[in-house]
């Protein structure tokens, strides 16, 4: 089995939606990654928290099977973020971002680290990001997220980085920002000329835009009445997405880029059913499936063009 190496923050999270709000709850991009990339297949976390970081997180994580021994604790705080949702629950308005002990991260990797086959460069700083990739030994698969925080920050990192990845994950504002593109295709096809050969653009409740090979797949998001909490949707669903295509990694076979997109959206529709990470970890492998099969069943149509 492929083992997936995720490095990304492992956070403390202040939330306000429609439904409600949490505070200082269980978030951060490796951490949603690896609550979905799990099912797949064995997961370890390189990150840092604080010493204020709580041993039932770790717990819960370690339960849930994912290799902590890259989760350093470093003296003073752990990571924060703290946003809010726009009715609609489409757009993240971030009210504060503590990088506290990630400012000083200096990722060291182990040899079981570095052999991992694949990699995903959850959202951090980019530099960071080029910091662990140079450290691993020929991965199968790298695949890398970003958001506006560092483009907007950090740019030429960013773009460095492209260089060196296999597969982007971005939202559809990061994509257009980052490619000066206005429309998701043309981001799509300005991304791929910068590195990645294929491009993913989440969409929030609109799903996902699957670019490979020159080839445009769209994924509706499932449909759902209700949503509690967004955050999290992206990582899960790059989780989701990476952890089945860890089980054969051959990016020119584009049915295994589309079941991963499927399992991406799956997990997306789940997370967002709850605050912080309680729905992931709650989550059995048939649930997953059974979901997975009505999600695709959704999407077939049987077409038979009107007689002229
Ligand atoms: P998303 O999947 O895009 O909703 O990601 C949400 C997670 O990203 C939250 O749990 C945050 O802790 C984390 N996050 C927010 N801003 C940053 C940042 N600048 N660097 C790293 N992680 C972040």
């Amino acid at each position: 089995m492929n083992s997936i190496l995720v490095v990304g923050s492992v956070a403390l999270d202040s939330v306000e939606t429609r439904a409600g709000k949490s505070e200082e709850a269980l978030g951060g991009s490796a951490t949603y990654f690896s609550l979905a990339a799990r099912h797949f297949a064995p997961v370890k976390i390189v990150g840092v928290v604080g010493e204020d970081f709580p041993a039932r997180h770790r717990e819960m994580l370690e339960k849930g099977g994912i290799d902590l021994s890259g989760l350093e604790t470093a003296k003073g705080r752990t990571f924060r973020w703290s946003g809010s949702y726009t009715a609609d629950f489409n757009a993240a308005n971030t009210l504060d971002t503590q990088l506290n002990v990630f400012a000083e991260f200096d990722p060291k990797l182990s040899s079981a680290h570095k052999e991992c086959p694949v990699l995903f460069l959850a959202n951090i700083d980019p530099e960071l990001q080029m910091e662990v990739l140079s450290q691993m030994k020929g991965p199968k698969i790298v695949a890398a997220d970003t958001m506006n925080f560092w483009i907007d920050s950090k740019k030429a990192a960013v773009k460095e980085l492209l260089g060196r990845v296999d597969i982007l994950f971005v939202n559809e504002q990061e994509a257009q920002s980052l490619s000066g593109a206005d429309g998701n295709v043309a981001a799509a096809k300005i991304l791929t000329g910068w590195g990645p050969s294929v491009v993913v653009i989440k969409k929030g409740e609109h799903g996902a835009l699957l670019y490979a090979g020159r080839k445009v797949y769209p994924f509706p998001a499932y449909p759902k009445e209700s949503i509690e909490d967004p955050t999290g949707a992206g990582d899960s669903f790059g989780g989701g997405f990476m952890g089945a295509l860890s089980v054969d990694p051959d990016l020119s076979n584009h049915s295994n880029l589309k079941r991963a997109a499927v399992y991406g959206s799956v997990l997306a529709s789940f997370n967002v059913e709850s605050f912080s990470t309680e729905r992931l970890e709650g989550l059995t492998r048939d649930a997953l499936d059974a979901r997975a099969r009505e999600y695709v069943e959704l999407l077939s149509v049987d077409f038979e063009p009107v007689p002229a």
